[in-house]
C-alpha cells in the first residue's frame, strides 16, 4: 500500500461523533464536542458580544443542551487559545465538565479571572499543557501542536481516536517570523499527514483573502513612522489580547523615549498577566500609571487603550468625548486604531472617530496605514495546511456558510491530484458528523443555538423579554396612570399618560391628553366590580389605550398601565 494513503480504520472500532455546537455558519462562539462511546470532550467554549439588535443582552454563548444531556460523560474541556470567541463561555460550560480543563499557561491565565468573577471553582482542575504534550481522556489521546496567531501560546489539537486522527487547527495564520520566536510546528502537521489523518477541522475566517496574511511584525514600519511624526500624545486603540502588538508598541516607545500607559481595565489586567508569564517584556521605568499621564509632557506619552470597537464605556470612547479621567486629547495628538472593525461595530467606531475629529485629533486607521494585520490565515495558508495534512475529510470551521463553501472549493483544487482527494463535510452548528466503518457523513442533529446572557441578572434572557425590548425600542412605551377610589370605584382626576420613545410635539401631546379624557369615559362606563378590580382595570386600560393610539398615531407602543387605589 502507498505509504501516503490514509490509514485504514480498524474493524469493529467505536464510532466517533464530531458535533459542532458553535462557530460553524457564524463567526464567534466556537465550540466543538467530540464523542466516542461514553466519553465526550469539548474543544473551546467561546462567546460572542451582543449588538444593538439584542437590547440589554451582554453576552451570547452556545446552547449547552447537548452537553447537559451527556452529563457525567463530558470528560475534558480543551482550549486552543485565549480569545473571547474561544474562552468566553468557559464559566458556563465548565460546570458540565467532569474532568480537567486543558490549556496553555497564557490561555488558562485569561480564563482564571472569568472563573473568579462567576465564582466557578473547578474540582478536576485547570491543567496547563505545552506544545507536543499528549494527554489521554477515555478513548482519546489529545496532542497539542504549536500554531501562530495574533496572540501568543496558541495550539492546534490532534485527537487520536479509534477511527483515526482528527486535527482541529484552532485559529491560525502561518507567521514565519513570530515575534516571540515560537515557530509554527509545520513539521508535526506534515508528519501526521504522512501517517494518515482522518479529518481536518480548519479555520475558514480569511478564506476569501488571496495570498498570505503576513507576520505580526508587518505593522512595525507604519508605527515607526507614526512615532516619528506625532508631536503630542500617541494613543493606540487595540485589543488587550493582541500581545504581539503591545510588545511592538512598547519596543518603539523605548526607542522613541515615550512612557507607556496602559489605559482601560482589560488592557491593564492583560498587560500584567502577559508580563508575569513572560509574553510581554518591558524595561523598568517605561510603564506609567494612567493617573500619571497628566504629569508628563504630551510628546513623552504613549497610551495603549481599550475601545477599538467603539464600546461606549471603554477608554477610547471616554477620551473621544473628553470624559476620560486622565487623558485629554487635542490638536497635537494622534489616535491610531490598530484593530479590524468587527462586523456590526462600524457605526459605534464611526461615532468615536467623529468625536475625535471634532477635537482636532488626527485619526489613523488601517485604511490609511498598515497598522493592523489579521490573525487568520489567507487562501494560500489554508492550501498549505491541506497539502501538509492531506486529510480524508475536511470540515471547514470558523466562518459563515459561504466561507465554509469556499474553503470546500479550495480543498478540491488542492487535493484533486492526490490518490485520494479530500472529501468535504459542510456541517453547521448542531450537525452530528459520524465517523465509522462506513466513513464520515452528516448523521444526525443535536440541539444547538444561542443562549443570551444579561449580566445584570442571573441567567438567560428568554425570547419574550427580548421581544418586549425590541417592541419598546421600535414603538416606545406609554404608562397610563389612573387613580381609582377604592370605595366608590370612581375615577379621581384626569388620568395621565407618561410617554417614552415618542416625539413629544404639540400634536402628540394633544393626542395623549385626549387619551386621558377617553379613559375617563371608558372607566365610567365600566361596572363597579370591574372598576374595583385592579387586574381587570389594567387590562381594560391597556386595550383601550393601545387601540386609541394605534388609530391616532399608527404606532403600537408597549402600554404598561398603573392603577392606584386611593
Ligand atoms: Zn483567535
Ligand atoms: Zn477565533
Amino acid at each position: 500500500m502507498n505509504s501516503l494513503a490514509p490509514a485504514d480504520t480498524p474493524a469493529g472500532a467505536l464510532s466517533v461523533d464530531v458535533v459542532p455546537l458553535g462557530g460553524l455558519g457564524e463567526f464567534g462562539l466556537n465550540m466543538m464536542a467530540i464523542s466516542c462511546g461514553d466519553t465526550t470532550i469539548v474543544i473551546d467554549a467561546g462567546s460572542m458580544f451582543a449588538d444593538a439588535e439584542l437590547p440589554g443582552v451582554d453576552l451570547i454563548v452556545p446552547d449547552l443542551t447537548y452537553l447537559a444531556s451527556r452529563r457525567g460523560q463530558v470528560k475534558a474541556l480543551v482550549l486552543t487559545h485565549g480569545h473571547e470567541d474561544h474562552i468566553g463561555a468557559v464559566p458556563y460550560v465548565l460546570p458540565l465538565v467532569d474532568g480537567p480543563l486543558y490549556g496553555t499557561p497564557l490561555t488558562l491565565a485569561f480564563v482564571q479571572p472569568k472563573l473568579d468573577e462567576h465564582r466557578v471553582s473547578h474540582g478536576p482542575g485547570l491543567v496547563p499543557v505545552k506544545p507536543r504534550d499528549v494527554v489521554t481522556v477515555g478513548p482519546f489521546r489529545i496532542e497539542f501542536i504549536r500554531v501562530t496567531h495574533s496572540m501568543p501560546d496558541c495550539v492546534a489539537v490532534a485527537i487520536h481516536t479509534p477511527q483515526g486522527v482528527i486535527i482541529h487547527t484552532g485559529d491560525f495564520k502561518i507567521d514565519q517570523t513570530p515575534l516571540d520566536g515560537e515557530a509554527f510546528d509545520l513539521p508535526r502537521f506534515a508528519q501526521l499527514g504522512a501517517e494518515g489523518v482522518l479529518a481536518l477541522m480548519c479555520d475558514s475566517t480569511n478564506v476569501d483573502r488571496p495570498g498570505f496574511t503576513g507576520s505580526e511584525r508587518e505593522v512595525e514600519d507604519a508605527f515607526e513612522e507614526l512615532f516619528t511624526g506625532t508631536e503630542g500624545k500617541l494613543v493606540v486603540g487595540a485589543f488587550s489580547s493582541s500581545l504581539y502588538r503591545l510588545q511592538i508598541l512598547v519596543d518603539l516607545a523605548v526607542q522613541f523615549d515615550r512612557k507607556v500607559a496602559f489605559v482601560g481595565r482589560s488592557m491593564i489586567a492583560n498587560s500584567q498577566i502577559a508580563q508575569r508569564l513572560g509574553h510581554l517584556h518591558i524595561p523598568t521605568g517605561v510603564v506609567i500609571k494612567d493617573s500619571d499621564i497628566p504629569n508628563f509632557p504630551a510628546q513623552d506619552v504613549l497610551c495603549v487603550a481599550t475601545g477599538s470597537q467603539g464600546e461606549p464605556n471603554a477608554a477610547l470612547s471616554r477620551m473621544a468625548i473628553n470624559d476620560h479621567r486622565y487623558v485629554r486629547l487635542g490638536e497635537q495628538d494622534r489616535v491610531v486604531l490598530s484593530a479590524r472593525a468587527i462586523p456590526g461595530n462600524e457605526k459605534a467606531i464611526g461615532r468615536v472617530l467623529n468625536h475625535l475629529a471634532r477635537r482636532g485629533v488626527d485619526v489613523v486607521t488601517e485604511s490609511e496605514k498598515h497598522v493592523h494585520v489579521s490573525g487568520h490565515g489567507a487562501g494560500e495558508e489554508l492550501k498549505l495546511m491541506l497539502s501538509l495534512v492531506r486529510p480524508r475529510y475536511l470540515i471547514p470551521v470558523h466562518g459563515e456558510y459561504r466561507q465554509q463553501a469556499r474553503h470546500a472549493r479550495i480543498a478540491q483544487l488542492v487535493t484533486s491530484g492526490l490518490p485520494v482527494p479530500v472529501r468535504v463535510l459542510l456541517a453547521e452548528d448542531g450537525d452530528v458528523v459520524r465517523f465509522d466503518a462506513e466513513g464520515g457523513r452528516l448523521f444526525d442533529k443535536a440541539p444547538a443555538g444561542r443562549v443570551l446572557i444579561d449580566s445584570t441578572r442571573v441567567g438567560e434572557v428568554d425570547e419574550e423579554v427580548l421581544r418586549d425590548r425590541r417592541h419598546i425600542a421600535a414603538d416606545g412605551v406609554v404608562v397610563p396612570v389612573v387613580a381609582i377610589n377604592r370605595q366608590t370605584g370612581a375615577i379621581e382626576g384626569v388620568p395621565e399618560l407618561m410617554v417614552r420613545g415618542f416625539v413629544t410635539d404639540d400634536d402628540t401631546m394633544g393626542i395623549f391628553k385626549e387619551a386621558g379624557l377617553m379613559l375617563i369615559e371608558v372607566i365610567d362606563a365600566c361596572g363597579l366590580e370591574e372598576r374595583t378590580d385592579p387586574g381587570l382595570m389594567q387590562e381594560r386600560i391597556r386595550t383601550e389605550v393601545r387601540r386609541y393610539l394605534r388609530k391616532r398615531t399608527g404606532r403600537r407602543p408597549m402600554v404598561l398601565p398603573v392603577v392606584m387605589e386611593i
